[in-house]
Order: structure tokens, then C-alpha cells, then sequence
């Protein structure tokens, strides 16, 4: 069974960057206003998140591993809702089985912080009191330490700290009320966004001036469909080699096809071939209209209406670009 469960496993978490996605939702989740991750050998030796939001309780220490437990249903419509990005309860219990997972947390309540450390959803020791702050420290070690094929499959630790630190990125201007901090251990950050600031901000220090100063606000709220857009595009003089996309659901990172081919189509009357925009769009949508049917560990979403949506943000998008332009 253990076997079986790590291969499970290993199927939701794929490489780093992803857990470390995992994490900063639930750091979010907790409402964190502060978030620092601590990375060594791209996430692989050392992948760690510390919050300054709710903590775990103690009681609920023994259980937060286990597959299938999570703090974030209280209702059937909650879990057709939440059923949208497929597994739920199921991202801690999942490291827990592919690396070694210690947690340390303080609630407002309890006097003083506990640590403990799992193994295979398991609890190895009661959680031992330690001093600490309120908040949440999560550490993974040695990832894919029992699976070596996994582990070879993974690139060079360089190019996983770039994809934690495009992950980051995009989390840290989507939420850019929040400071986040990503940093090689024993290094000085290479991500560092204030609490509080804006997106415009936030897109400035990780993406730079060529792009912050070349941005296009973007908004839509549609009552047919009942969805809304926000985001920034950038206007026509900005043009990379590299596509910059970032696309959010219901809060969540995701890769949307469709938008993006709709994306590419509104620039290629003004862009040379192959260069690229800078676009960051947020999409809230009626949750029940996402598929369910997702294998969660695509990134890739599909939602009901998918082509109207898309439809109408393209022409959304095409407009505003061309106001901008006149
Ligand atoms: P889910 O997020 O789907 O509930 P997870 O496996 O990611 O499942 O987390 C399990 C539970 O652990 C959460 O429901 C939450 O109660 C708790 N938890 C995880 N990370 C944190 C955190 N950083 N701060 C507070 N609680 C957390
Ligand atoms: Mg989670």
C-alpha cells in the first residue's frame, strides 16, 4: 500500500514547483500577509514556506497528512466547488509520502508553537512544543528521496528554481497585497515583493520597466455567462521572443489553450511573428462551471461555455487594445 500511495502520489506532486504551488496555497488559504520560501538544489534538497497566517492547531496536527483531509469543506456545494481543481486534502498528505515533510506551526491560541515531522501521511513523533511564531513553517526535504526515476526525470537544479521562481512570480502579482520572499538558502533573495503593494508594482520589480510602463489595464464583467476579467495586457510597443502569460481561475494558476491561441490571434495584427505580449489575466468564474473531470495534475482547465468566454474576452481585449492605441 505504501508503494501504491507513492506512486499516487508522485503523480500530484511532479517536481518542485509544483509543491511549492501547493504550499503557497494553503499559506494564502491561512490568510498569510508575509510568505518566504527557502530553496536548495532547485527545490530538490530543500523546499521551505514560512507564513505569518492562522497556523495548524494542535489537535489537528496528527491529521493534516492523512489523504483526503483538508480544513476547507464545510458543504456539498463546497465540494463541487473545490472538486474543480480536483484533489483536495490530498497535496500534504502527498509529500509526505515522497519526501520528508516536518511541520512547525503556532496558532493565535496556543502558548507556544509545535513541530512535528510525518512520514507516509503519517505522524513519526507526538508534535514536540517549541518556541516559534504564530504561522506556519513547512519543510520538505529531499524530495523524490524513494523514488530515483522521478528524481531523474527532473531537469538541472537551475532550471527547477527558475520554474519555482516564475510560480512565485505569478503568485506574488496575482496576490500582491502579500510580501513574498524567495531565496537560495544561505543566498540574498532573488524575489522580493512588500506587503501591500499593487500589481503594477509587483509586475515592475519581477518582470521589469519595459514591460511595467507598456501596461494596459483590462477589465470585462459578463452577466451572460456570468464571469469576470481583470488583468493587464501590454500595449502594442512592448514585444518579447518570450511569451509572458499568466492566467488565473478562481484564484488558482492555470494554463488555459484556448485563451492563449485567442491571446496570440489579437496581437498578430501588431506584432512581428513570432514575438509575444506580456499578459496577466484573471479569471472568476461560476465554479460549478469548471470541468471536475481534469486530471488534477493537469494544469490545463477546461469550464463550461468555454468558447463564448473566450470569445467575448478576445473581443474585450482587441478593443481595449485598440483604444489604447488611438
Ligand atoms: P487542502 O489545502 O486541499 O485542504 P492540503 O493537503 O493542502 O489540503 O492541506 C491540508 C490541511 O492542512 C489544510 O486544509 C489546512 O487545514 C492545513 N494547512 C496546510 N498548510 C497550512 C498553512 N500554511 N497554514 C495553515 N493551515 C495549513
Ligand atoms: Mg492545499
Amino acid at each position: 500500500e505504501v508503494v501504491v500511495n507513492r506512486i499516487a502520489a508522485g503523480e500530484i506532486i511532479q517536481r518542485p514547483a509544483n509543491a511549492l504551488k501547493e504550499l503557497l496555497e494553503n499559506s494564502l488559504d491561512a490568510k498569510s500577509t508575509v510568505i518566504q520560501v527557502t530553496v536548495k538544489s532547485g527545490g530538490l534538497k530543500l523546499l521551505q514556506i514560512q507564513d505569518n497566517g492562522t497556523g495548524i492547531r494542535r489537535e489537528d496536527m496528527a491529521i493534516v497528512c492523512e489523504r483526503f483531509t483538508t480544513s476547507k469543506l464545510t458543504s456539498f456545494e463546497d465540494l463541487t466547488n473545490i472538486a474543480t481543481f480536483g484533489f483536495r486534502g490530498e497535496a500534504l498528505a502527498s509529500m509526505s509520502h515522497v519526501a520528508h515533510l516536518t511541520i512547525q506551526t503556532k496558532t493565535a491560541k496556543e502558548k507556544c508553537a509545535y513541530k512535528a515531522s510525518y512520514e507516509d501521511g503519517k505522524l513519526k513523533a507526538p508534535p514536540k512544543p517549541c518556541a516559534g511564531n504564530q504561522g506556519t513553517i513547512i519543510t520538505i526535504e529531499d524530495l523524490f528521496y524513494n523514488m530515483p526515476q522521478r528524481k531523474q526525470a527532473l531537469k538541472s537544479p537551475n532550471e527547477e528554481f527558475q520554474r519555482i521562481s516564475n510560480v512565485m512570480s505569478k503568485y506574488a502579482i496575482h496576490n500582491s497585497k502579500v510580501g513574498f520572499t524567495l531565496k537560495r538558502y544561505g543566498e540574498q533573495p532573488s524575489i522580493k515583493t512588500p506587503p501591500n503593494s499593487s500589481q503594477q508594482t509587483n509586475i515592475e520589480i519581477l518582470y521589469g520597466a519595459s514591460i511595467a510602463k507598456e501596461l494596459l489595464p483590462v477589465e470585462l464583467k459578463d452577466d451572460v455567462h456570468k464571469f469576470q476579467m481583470k488583468g493587464y495586457i501590454t500595449k502594442v510597443n512592448y514585444s518579447s521572443k518570450k511569451a509572458i502569460t499568466l492566467f488565473f481561475i478562481n484564484h488558482r494558476l492555470v494554463e488555459v489553450s484556448s485563451l492563449k491561441t485567442a491571446l496570440d490571434n489579437v496581437y498578430s495584427t501588431y506584432l512581428p511573428r513570432g514575438m509575444h505580449p506580456f499578459a496577466y489575466i484573471s479569471l472568476e468564474i461560476n465554479p460549478s462551471n469548471i470541468d471536475v473531470n481534469v486530471h488534477p495534475t493537469k494544469h490545463e482547465v477546461h469550464f463550461l461555455y468555454e468558447d463564448e468566454i473566450v470569445e467575448k474576452i478576445k473581443q474585450t481585449l482587441e478593443a481595449q487594445l485598440l483604444g489604447s492605441n488611438e
